[in-house]
């Protein structure tokens, strides 16, 4: 034991136990306290001891009661001096406890909680209560506290100065969960040092006994906040050795070396009416440095929403074909694969490639003819969605797959391909949605990052206003002024629903409106999820030849689409987007030289809508919203981690720890670098929690 603080039971074989032991064998938990903690997730001394608090109260210093205001959160103390349930007009049960610390009362507040009446009644001591003070019509209350009570034979613990306190679920009581962790600190010394010592100095860490316990029971704040920064460092260090030593296998892998060279990005350069940017140039550079080599290439090439990663792919996909290669280019939906066939077909067709598309919507002699261009060769591109790998289709000689992953998949499709055998082919998948630094590296820490950082030059940065719904018809006046200067338009259907029949129900309404009471004068058209390929394609077609003026659109045509003629986004309801989700739609315009705009028909429901709406129009940079949504939304909703499966990190959080990550991913490639599988006998600690990350990984499909 590093600290004279907690007295273990020293007596005890405590040797026989591990951080894997069960938590019934805890002295002082046992079954029934075990059972409530299986609750929490909670089953080994390991889990119990990593079970972190949410807050923590300084309980030397309760705030007294006279000193409460509204709006204030609070956490007092006080006696109980009356409890008393009455019901309400609408059938609740309404609990009020009033408790008095002698320099106030207050009263605390619970809906048909009857329970808690009685435990009150029974109890006659103090409680203590946090929440937010709200004016009610018996002076101050705080509705559904978090409370508890305090017995005369209380234990310290409880008391600590700095308190801790724990998310609990129903059924767990707070004391419960502060109780069995005391016990269970008694056997910290399982709890092995597993950083090196040189590594500890260096980045100036505390021991993890040290850290796990001071985490729950802290001295001060900046014990706290020490015990968090080691516990932090230790995750995201273990998670990026994980992701390191994938990174290295897959590097030794034998691969193709295909035969990427300049002369084939001239090629491409030569039919295009514009150059590429520096940006553009240094990622196909990068990209064809990692395709020469004798090892499968594992990239991801992020740029916002307009910056051309659409030709970066065509140079990747030339340079497989002319080594002899098939390519293939997986996009998120039907309608943004159709989009690639489109772009990409005449591109290639120009450079003597034959591609092909392959979409589930095809009719079975469609697929069928494609299938087999595929298996035999014939078509050296094939551009389809994910599906493309997960379904029979064969490949003829597969050297390149392309992942247009947006904000929907990406990492299973590397699984799948292992799968069918073809797992040392080289993949590139790109990212439409700027995603944060800190973000990338937790998901995505075991590809090599190219980034676009440029967009093409002569863009006019978007102009975007949001407008309450009464102004509708101010806003649709604005727009068929445009549209009689020859723009074209997108109106967004609001997200009604989760169901797509509802979706294209809802769209088939606004198409109706628009065309025949707001813009009967223009030609409108109509795209959703549920309409036939070829209708949808046609509508697509129609509108990107400029033979219609309005696309009334659900948010299919979310990622990709690219109609430079169309400079008018306009989004109803624009509430009910999520931040990511109006940054890509609103980068569907601002493509050409032409002036764009953007318009959020919304009113602020929720503070977090009003939130994103305010961020839309202060910028367009998509780093800078990646970052907001991550802030309002929280990295659990965030970009591939809840289409993957939620990979959660237990401590650290991405948006605070972005420097400790950045620390840890230094000293994961230290590390690394010195002993590349992490063979030393001093390191076996280490790469035993970094491959039950990677089981952890491999697990939530983010590996
Ligand atoms: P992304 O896929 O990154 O959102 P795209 O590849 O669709 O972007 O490109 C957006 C638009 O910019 C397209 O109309 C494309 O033709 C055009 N574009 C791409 N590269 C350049 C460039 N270097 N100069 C001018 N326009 C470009
Ligand atoms: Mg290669």
């Amino acid at each position: 034991m590093e600290t004279g603080k907690i007295k273990g039971p020293m007596s005890e074989p405590s040797r026989k136990y591990s951080p894997e032991t069960e938590v019934q064998f805890v002295k002082g938990i046992g079954p029934p306290l075990a059972k409530v903690l299986a609750k929490l997730g909670i089953q080994t001394i390991g889990d119990l001891l990593y079970y972190l608090p949410r807050r923590y109260e300084d309980r030397s210093n309760f705030l007294k009661i006279r000193d409460a205001r509204a709006g204030e959160y609070v956490c007092v103390r006080g006696k109980i001096i009356d409890v008393n349930s009455k019901r309400t007009g609408g059938g609740l049960t309404l609990i009020r406890a009033v408790i008095s610390d002698g320099t106030g009362t207050v009263s605390l507040v619970w809906f048909n909680q009857t329970w808690i009446k009685a435990r009150l009644e029974k109890h006659n001591g103090e409680v203590i209560a946090y929440g937010q003070v709200q004016e009610g019509n018996w002076g101050y209350e705080i509705r559904a506290p978090e409370w508890e009570t305090i017995d005369p034979d209380d234990d310290p613990e409880n008391f600590a100065r700095i308190t801790p306190i724990y998310p609990l679920t129903e059924g767990v009581a707070q004391k419960s969960v502060r109780r069995a962790i005391r016990r269970g600190l008694a056997y910290l010394d399982v709890f092995d040092e597993y950083l090196p010592a040189d590594l500890i100095r260096r980045y100036d860490l505390r021991s993890v006994r040290w850290a796990l316990e001071q985490i729950h029971f802290p001295e001060s704040e900046g014990a706290q906040a020490s015990a968090r920064r080691r516990l932090v460092f230790e995750e995201f260090l273990y998670l990026q050795i994980a992701l390191g030593l994938r990174q290295r296998e897959i590097g030794l892998k034998r691969g193709i070396s295909f035969s990427a060279t300049q002369a084939i990005v001239d090629e491409l350069a030569t039919l295009l009416p514009f150059s590429l940017t520096g940006a553009q140039k240094r990622v196909i550079d990068e990209i064809y440095r990692d395709m020469r080599r004798e090892h499968p290439m594992s990239r991801l090439l992020q740029g916002d929403v307009g910056s051309g990663k659409t030709l970066v792919a065509a140079a990747a996909m030339l340079a497989a074909v002319r080594s002899g290669y098939q390519a293939a280019l997986m996009a998120p939906t039907e309608i943004l694969a159709e989009q690639h066939f489109s772009t990409m077909h005449s591109l290639l067709r120009a450079l003597g490639v034959s591609s092909t598309l392959l979409v589930g919507r095809q009719s079975a002699a469609e697929k069928r003819k494609a299938s087999q261009a595929v298996e035999s060769g014939t078509a050296s591109v094939v551009i389809g969605t994910h599906a493309l790998i997960q379904t029979g289709v064969t490949f003829h000689k597969l050297g390149l797959a392309v992942v247009d992953e947006q904000h929907r998949f990406g990492v299973m499709q590397r699984a799948a391909l292992r799968e069918k055998g073809i797992e040392n082919i080289d993949v590139l998948v790109m990212s439409a949605t700027p995603i944060p630094r800190s973000l990338t590296l937790t998901i995505y820490g075991d590809l090599d990052l190219s980034v676009i950082d440029e967009m093409p030059p002569g863009r006019k940065p978007i102009k975007t206003h949001w407008k309450q719904p009464s102004d509708r018809a101010a806003v649709y006046e604005g727009v068929r002024k445009l549209l009689q200067d020859g723009a074209q338009a997108y109106v967004i259907c609001p997200l009604v629903s989760e169901s797509e029949k509802m979706l294209a129900q809802a769209a088939e309404q606004l198409y109706a409106r628009m065309k025949d009471e707001v813009f009967p004068e223009f030609r409108v058209s109509l795209v959703h999820g549920q309409q036939k390929a070829k209708d949808r394609e046609g509508a697509m077609e129609s509108f990107r030849r400029g033979d219609s003026d309005v696309l009334v659109s659900t948010t299919v045509i979310e990622v990709g689409v690219d109609v430079p003629n169309a400079t008018v986004m306009l989004i109803e309801d624009a509430n009910r987007f999520g931040l990511s989700q109006l940054h890509q739609l609103r980068g569907r315009v601002g493509r050409g030289s032409k002036q764009s705009f953007c318009i959020l028909i919304a009113s602020a429901t929720t503070k977090d809508a009003e939130d994103r709406l305010r961020v839309m129009v202060e910028t367009t940079d998509g780093f800078r919203i990646a970052e907001e949504d991550l802030r309002i939304r929280g990295p659990g909703d965030l970009y591939g981690t809840k289409q993957s499966g939620s990979f959660e990190l237990r401590v650290a959080d991405l948006l605070q720890d972005g420097r400790v990550l950045e620390e840890a991913r230094q000293a994961a490639q230290t590390l690394l670098e010195r002993d590349p599988t992490l063979a030393a006998a001093e390191n076996a600690g280490i790469r035993a929690q970094a491959e039950s990350q990677r089981a952890r990984l491999s697990q939530t499909d983010v590996s």
